[in-house]
Order: C-alpha cells, then sequence, then structure tokens
C-alpha cells in the first residue's frame, strides 16, 4: 500500500554509509544513512544441568565500532538479558546492568570498562558513562551498584523520579525524549505497559530500536494493557516515516520452532531463535494486539506470545 510504510518499503531508506550516494530516483524526502552492522550467528545459550559451563560470564558483541550488545551468560542468571553499549563522542550511555550483582560472578562494571578504553583509549577519562534503563524490573538493574562511584560514570536511577529528570521529559508518557551523546543522537520513546517504567531507545545512526522486554522474540507479559497498548501506537507512530533496521530486545524465549518457547527458568536454549526483530515483526505485535481489542488474553504467534497478567514480571 503506498505510502504506508510496511515491510521492505518502511526500510528501504537505509543507505550503507561506506557504499555511497542515495539512489537518485529515491522517492523519500528524507534520505538518512545508517550505519551498517553484523549480528552474531549464535550467542551464548547455557548448558546442560549435568554440565559445567564454559561460557564467560558476558558474551561481548561489536555490531560495530559505535554499538556493543552484551548477553549475561544463561549459566548465571535464567534471564540471560542483553544490555546495550552505545559510543557518541563525548558519552557513552549503558542500557540495564543485567539480573546478577555480584561481582564475583558477574563482572559487568570491569567488562564495560574494558570496552570504554578499547573504544575511547586515552580519552576515556574524558567521557562520560551514562548508565540508565530500558525499565525498572531487577534482571535489569541488578549491577547498578557497581557502577556507583566509579570515575568518570554517572548512574542513573531506573525509577521515573530518578530518570525522567534526567532525560528531560515534561509530560510522562506522551513526550518523546532526546538525548545527544555526541554526534550521537538517541530518542527516547515512553512504552509503559509491559512495567511502568519502561522506555524504547531509538538509535538514528544505526536505525536500531533497543526495546526492553516490550518487543523482544519471547512471552511479552503486559501488566497494564491500555497503556501497552498506547505504547505501540506511540512507538509506531514516532518510527514510521523513520528507518528502522532492528529491534533489540532484552530476552530471548522463543525457539527456532514457530509458536514455541522455553518455558521460565530455562537454563539451557540450544535452538533459541534470533534476538533481533524486523519492522515486520514489530507490525505483526501492534497488530495481534490490536485484534485482541478490550479482552486481553494469551495469544500466541510464530515469533512472540502475548501475555497479559497480573502484577508483572
Ligand atoms: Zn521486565
Ligand atoms: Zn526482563
Amino acid at each position: 500500500m503506498k505510502g504506508a510504510l510496511v515491510g521492505p518499503e518502511h526500510i528501504s531508506p537505509i543507505i550503507d554509509t561506506v557504499a555511497g550516494s542515495p539512489d537518485p530516483k529515491e522517492e523519500r524526502k528524507v534520505v538518512t544513512a545508517i550505519s551498517p552492522g553484523v549480528m552474531p550467528k549464535a550467542w551464548i545459550h547455557g548448558c546442560p544441568k549435568d554440565m559445567v559451563s564454559s561460557d564467560d560470564a558476558l558474551q561481548v558483541h561489536w555490531y560495530n565500532e559505535d554499538f556493543v550488545i552484551l548477553r549475561q551468560s544463561k549459566s548465571i542468571h535464567f534471564e540471560a538479558p542483553f544490555l546495550y553499549l552505545i559510543f557518541g563522542q563525548e558519552k557513552a550511555a549503558l542500557f540495564d546492568t543485567g539480573a546478577t550483582k555480584k561481582v564475583e560472578t558477574f563482572p559487568l562494571q570491569k567488562t564495560v570498562e574494558d570496552l570504554m578504553r578499547k573504544r575511547y583509549g586515552a580519552r576515556r577519562s574524558e567521557v562520560e558513562l551514562l548508565v540508565t534503563h530500558t525499565h525498572a524490573h531487577g534482571d535489569h538493574v541488578a549491577a547498578d551498584a557497581q557502577f556507583a562511584e566509579q570515575a568518570n560514570t554517572r548512574l542513573i536511577g531506573a525509577k521515573l523520579d530518578d530518570c525522567l529528570p534526567f532525560f528531560g521529559f515534561q509530560d510522562w508518557p506522551t513526550q518523546v525524549a532526546k538525548f545527544d551523546l555526541g554526534a550521537r543522537p538517541l530518542y527516547l520513546i515512553p512504552i509503559p505497559g509491559h512495567e511502568t517504567t519502561d522506555i524504547a531507545i531509538y538509535d538514528e545512526k544505526t536505525g536500531n530500536v533497543l526495546s526492553g522486554d516490550t518487543v523482544y522474540p519471547g512471552r511479552l507479559y503486559v501488566t497494564n494493557w491500555q497503556a501497552f497498548c498506547a505504547s505501540l501506537e506511540r512507538l509506531y507512530d514516532f518510527l514510521k516515516d523513520r528507518p528502522v533496521r532492528y529491534f533489540l530486545g532484552s530476552h530471548i524465549e522463543m525457539s527456532n520452532q514457530a509458536g514455541v518457547d522455553y518455558p521460565a527458568g530455562t537454563e539451557y536454549q540450544p535452538d533459541e531463535t534470533p534476538l533481533e526483530m524486523d519492522w515486520n515483526d514489530f507490525l505483526n505485535i501492534r497488530e495481534a494486539v490490536k485484534k485482541l481489542g478490550n479482552e486481553p488474553k494469551r495469544d500466541v504467534h510464530p515469533k512472540f506470545i502475548i501475555t497479559p497478567v497480573r502484577g508483572g514480571s
């Protein structure tokens, strides 16, 4: 459908910055060049119960030189969340601190500091690391304390009272905030519904959307149905005229068999589906939620399972 910006048409303005100039026949008014990146063939995914894990505490994957994805080992915590580190010219931002507090088993701060030094070299001391969150659930904030009182590091609490003033939100949840890391603008879109503090982060440079526990290949737990519906619309409205490469969420719970998930608490996922979702996947989630209307119920789809709950997860 012309102008509806679905599927490949939506992502057509993506231009490989290495490849050069936009197609002159391109009809869209604004063509934004986005930086390409690569996803790994597989993530660390735990090991069978009767074996000793050989996984590192964290898998570090350089999507490109300014965008790092980290996965916590399933052998440390079954939630095995994904964390994201984005580098700008003046600041860097870490989104989420994982599911484990103990530095002995989960040395997140040290890992991130090593990455900062790798990226910035001697300039590290001039670059502030912001530690912030996709939302306030325990498996996203557990290692926050590792970053407290570290040099050139600012820890921003996940509660709305802490993060909204920092990012300049005045009208939650209807306002989108822009935050620049230095030639690296990020847009923060409020998307409560899974929990109360959910924020999606749109990284203009890569076209990636950090989508927390709202858009990911797994059980999309919804604690506030009305808020969740409104949040998907808000996210759609914001993204529909912008290039989107991937939605990158915080977990993988689906297997590579359509509609089949690993049960909650699973510590070994040898056949998990890839992390990344695309614009069409997002449209499918939006459509599924719309179809349920005012009657939320568990609803199984090939790549996700809508899972309304009371109280949160
Ligand atoms: Zn959550
Ligand atoms: Zn989570």
